[in-house]
């Protein structure tokens, strides 16, 4: 199993300039296409790459995991690996309008958005950007994930998107708050503290 997690120092506390990179698998579960799906990676990768966290991609073909025969996409229960799976259907809680949903228990490391939803609201808003809406969605779950917690707050963590939301973030104006950054790069600092025991990952050649 090959997983990243590079950072330029495991030293606490997290000063603003301390850049992390994480590497995140993104499971494409229903097959949406790929140019679609690299747009949205870059988007969220703006989102975090502007709250001082670089991401780097590595997209899982749903069969590979399951077959194993990717080893990069192989699944490993580890605190420093974060998987985003783009699915259909319904989240746990049954809710009708979520776009996505974080599975908070254990590590915390599991997200997902769901496509089909988020392609109904770009449908009847063309003037929304569906790679940013898409980006925006799995930014919003990644940072439940970050910060193991289902709270909400303002920016791209906002509980519910309203008209202007959609519209910032097709203008890549949605995304956290410098508050919320350094809290993002806290979390994620202690994280990788938590793990001391662990072996530190292979660095792999993530897609950027
Ligand atoms: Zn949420």
């Amino acid at each position: 199993m090959d997983w990243l997690l590079a950072f330029t120092s495991a030293v606490l506390p997290v000063v603003a300039a301390q850049r992390l990179a994480v590497t995140v698998h993104l499971v494409n579960n229903v097959n949406a296409p790929s140019a679609e799906l690299r747009s949205a990676r870059i988007e969220a990768g703006l989102i975090f790459q502007r709250a001082g966290i670089d991401i780097h991609w590595v997209e899982c073909l749903p069969t590979l995991v399951i077959s194993g025969s990717e080893p990069a996409c192989g699944r490993v229960n580890h605190p420093l690996l974060f998987v985003l799976s783009i699915n259909g259907g319904v989240p746990p809680d049954g809710s009708p309008t979520s776009l996505g949903y974080a599975l908070m228990p254990g590590y915390c490391n599991h997200a997902a958005a769901l496509y089909p939803r988020i392609e109904n609201i770009v449908k009847n808003h063309p003037e929304y950007s569906r790679a940013s809406v898409l980006g925006s969605v799995l930014a919003h779950e990644l940072g439940h994930l970050f910060y193991r917690s289902t709270e909400h707050s303002h920016g791209v963590m906002r509980a519910n998107w309203e008209h202007s939301d959609f519209l910032a973030m097709s203008q890549r104006r949605l995304g956290f708050c410098k508050k919320q950054a350094e809290k993002l790069r806290q979390t994620l600092a202690e994280r990788i503290a938590s793990s001391g025991g662990a072996p530190m990952p292979r660095i792999i050649a993530g897609l950027r």
